[in-house]
């Protein structure tokens, strides 16, 4: 049976609960357990699928073809869980849920009511993760800030759990802020105190405090939390900004969580370490002996979050390379009004990542026409691959108003369009190209260079294809299809010849990258940018 490790956030957002939550799946793996790890997000969205990326960020797909909150992508990054689309559980889809079975009349004439039924539905999912992946630990992590009024099923379904579970089988472990006042040279505990308050009017009882702090906690700091806080000092875990994301469960695993949490959970186990972790993710983060300059031309640069999954396999393509990456954010309008140069000329290549809607489409046309005419290393990804193709369509093979019919619906020459089955599409949630599927790889090409492998998987996100029509008039200008889903011949990776690493790709290979073993492109595209030349 599965022991549960409930993770909640107090005093503001942002404060890093989805890397906590995946550092402490990193450090029981590392003990040898096998862990699950679910994100609950309260808002009435069925998924982030439809949100804009100034609400919400990346929008994270598993194989399966959920769309779900970033912090999924943390959790793939940090440990082997396996996820699904139940890994994500939304307010959203729990009321669909329960409104549903109600119009079915599975109720049998009862009130239907947030309690019981909206908390057993969302028991019932957190349970049924566990169970189907057999796993020893389930880490649930409820996203929102204690205190907010939508948490609260939430919140009191976790409440239950733990009653129902008992005291070795579930922990409840929260995560909070302890701000420094500079004016008055202070680190506060008030905020903490207030938060398990809150906490503990709805009947809950952290055992774990993690507290995220600037500046290291003082013994007396830990003696007040733990007394007004109702936990022992050594449960008061500080967790300090560091560097890189990579070295928080070294910095955690210092602090002794992994075994505080044994402790409580009551599982013996040998501590074995994560050396390689240190070793192959970390110490190469700190020391890097090169350094690579990478230019990201996308249309949310400004939001930290809208590329995470990118940024980061950039930087699992630079460990892997040995290399620091520095990441210029280059807006892709700025490029139309401004020029392109003065942005990605010091770049030693240029990555264009996904994206929708037509604003700053030909700022990004010009950045791939000068680094295909000057064989800088080009890497698009989903919407980057479809410019790629315009690209070169307009500019090599002739088709000046070449376009997309997302863009240009009137275009004469439609190099990316929709396929029949998306035509008929009338719901927007849910309804895209989504999920893994298979891609065959030609031998001879930058891709399967880097696979080293002619069949691979990857996770699709996208209405708009490669036209087919258009396969034979591009081909012969020079362009290479890459790789193909063997299943509908779609194009899935388009190459140039004669440049030294130019390759889009329909799919999103960031989703799969980890820094202990970076996706196969991402260590190809940095390995190019190192051999530039530059
Ligand atoms: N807008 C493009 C499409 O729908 C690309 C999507 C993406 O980059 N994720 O096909």
């Amino acid at each position: 049976m599965s022991k549960y490790i409930f993770v909640t956030g107090g005093v503001v957002s942002s404060l890093g609960k989805g890397i906590a939550a995946a550092s402490i799946g990193k450090l029981l793996e590392a003990r040898g357990l096998k862990t699950a790890i679910i994100k609950c997000d309260p808002y009435l969205n069925v998924d982030p699928g439809t949100m804009n990326p100034y609400q919400h960020g990346e929008v994270y797909v598993t194989d399966d073809g959920a769309e779900t909150d970033l912090d999924l992508g943390h959790y793939e990054r940090f440990t082997h869980a396996q996820l699904t689309k139940d890994s994500s559980i939304t307010a959203g889809k729990v009321y669909y849920s329960v409104i549903t079975k109600e119009r079915h009349g599975d109720y049998l004439g009862k009130t239907v009511q947030i309690i019981p039924h909206i908390t057993d539905e969302i028991k019932e999912r957190i349970l049924k993760v566990s169970k189907s992946n057999d796993v020893d630990v389930t880490i649930v992590e409820i996203g929102g800030t204690v205190g907010d009024i939508e948490s609260l099923p939430f919140l009191e379904a976790i409440r239950q759990l733990r009653w129902e579970l008992g005291e070795h089988y579930a922990l409840n472990i929260h995560v909070t802020l302890l701000p420094y006042i500079k004016s008055a040279g202070e680190q506060k505990t008030k905020p903490t105190q207030h938060s398990v308050g809150r906490l503990r009017e709805i009947g809950i009882i952290p055992q774990i405090l993690m507290c995220r702090t600037e500046r290291p906690i003082s013994q007396e700091q830990r003696e007040k939390i733990a007394l007004f806080c109702n936990v022992d000092v050594e449960d008061v875990i500080e967790a300090a900004d560091v560097k890189h994301i990579y070295e928080v469960p070294l910095f955690l695993k210092k602090e002794g969580l992994d075994e505080l949490i044994l402790k409580k959970l009551n599982i013996k186990l040998a501590d074995r370490g994560i050396k390689s972790w240190e070793d192959g993710v970390v110490k190469r983060l700190r020391f890097p002996a090169k350094e690579v300059k990478i230019a990201v031309v996308g249309k949310y640069i400004s939001l930290q979050d809208a590329y995470k999954s990118i940024y980061e396999a950039l930087v699992h393509g630079g460990i892997a390379n040995n290399a620091k990456v520095s990441i210029f954010k280059v807006d892709s309008e700025e490029v139309e009004t401004h020029g392109f140069k003065k942005y990605i000329k010091d770049a030693h290549g240029i990555l264009i990542p996904g994206g929708f809607g037509s604003r700053g489409i030909e700022g990004k046309i010009a950045a791939v026409k000068y680094v295909r005419e000057n064989n800088i290393p080009f890497f698009g990804i989903c919407l980057g691959m479809q410019i790629a193709t315009i690209e070169f369509a307009r500019n090599v093979a002739g088709l000046k108003a070449a376009n997309s019919t997302e863009f240009d619906p009137q275009t004469p020459d439609p190099v990316i369009s929709l396929i029949e089955e998306q035509k008929k599409i009338e719901n927007l949630g849910a309804s895209m190209r989504l999920g893994a599927y298979t891609c065959v790889l030609e031998k001879g090409t930058k891709s399967f260079e880097a696979y080293k492998n002619e069949k691979i998987s990857e996770r699709h996100r996208h209405r708009y294809e490669f036209n087919n029509a258009y396969r034979g008039q591009l081909t012969q200008k020079g362009m290479v299809i890459a790789g193909l889903n063997p299943e509908r011949d779609l194009v899935e990776i388009v190459e140039i010849k004669d440049h030294p690493w130019f390759v889009g790709c329909q799919f999103h290979p960031e989703f799969k990258s980890k820094p202990d073993v970076a996706h196969p492109l991402f260590k190809g595209f940095i390995e190019a940018a190192l051999n530039c030349g530059k």
